[in-house]
């Protein structure tokens, strides 16, 4: 893919473990259970695409779309403040969306092409993407629906992000498979469709305390090493 640009996590080792921050034109999922700090990672890389390239951003705002009502305007002040940035002004370089239910979450999507346009976005956070589909579409019976509308707002991520040039990032719970007795019994929620439409898995595990496991997984491109970070006052660090 040409002319991607890359924006820094804010975190070195998990900077070097994706080849230098997440990509634009692509989309890069980050899969793990509840705490293990998918939002706040969304947090942090919304405050890092503010930054001035040689400080790892794009020089450009952010626009955030929240379905579960987890986004926290004091957070983001108080990463912006330790990443040198006016708290204020860095929360204004978030345009937010909140989005009620899927067919809403997919409409923002949609119509976010004529904001994006209009102003300098680099990033777009969809936390959760999969959480209104699941509830929405739950069991077997729905399980087709569910997964051609989510391919369908999948495909829209993309495009977007391949015409813009910005980076999408997405978040996805994980859900236990109790009729796996081998390997990992924890899988992403939204299954297969997700593996074949988002360019980049990233898979977060909580540690000790505040420390955080990450793990790139089914790229051919990254190695398969696991990294450490924390979550502290700061936001997301080495
Ligand atoms: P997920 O979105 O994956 O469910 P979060 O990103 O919400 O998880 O992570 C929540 C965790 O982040 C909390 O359990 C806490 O450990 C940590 N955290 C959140 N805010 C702060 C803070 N201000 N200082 C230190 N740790 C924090
Ligand atoms: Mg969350």
């Amino acid at each position: 893919r040409r002319g991607i640009r890359r924006i820094s996590t804010g975190v070195r080792a998990l900077d070097e473990l994706l080849g230098g921050g997440i990509e634009t034109k692509a989309i890069t999922e980050l899969v793990g259970e509840f705490g293990s700090g998918k939002t706040q990672l969304c947090h942090q890389l919304s405050i890092m695409v503010q930054l001035p390239e040689d400080k790892g951003g794009l020089k450009a705002k952010a626009l955030y779309v929240d379905t579960e009502n987890t986004f926290r305007p004091e957070r983001i002040m108080q990463i912006a403040k330790y990443r040198g940035l006016d708290p204020q002004e860095a929360l204004r370089n978030i345009l937010y969306a909140r989005a009620y239910n899927s067919d809403h979450q997919m409409m923002i999507v949609e119509e976010s092409k004529k904001i994006i346009e209009k102003e300098n976005i680099g990033l777009i956070v969809i936390d959760s993407l999969v959480a209104h589909f699941r509830s929405e579409y739950p069991g077997r019976e729905n399980l087709a629906e569910r997964q051609q509308k989510l391919n369908h707002h999948i495909a829209q991520l993309l495009r977007i992000a391949d015409i813009y040039n910005a980076a999408v990032v997405v978040t996805n719970q994980v859900v236990a498979q109790p009729d796996v007795f081998f390997g990992n019994p924890l899988k992403p929620a939204g299954g297969n469709v997700i593996a074949h439409g988002a360019t980049y898995r990233v898979w977060l595990r909580k540690g000790k305390e505040n420390v955080r496991i990450a793990k790139i997984f089914d790229s051919p491109y990254h190695p398969e090493r696991e990294v450490t970070f924390r979550i502290t006052e700061e936001g997301v660090v080495d």
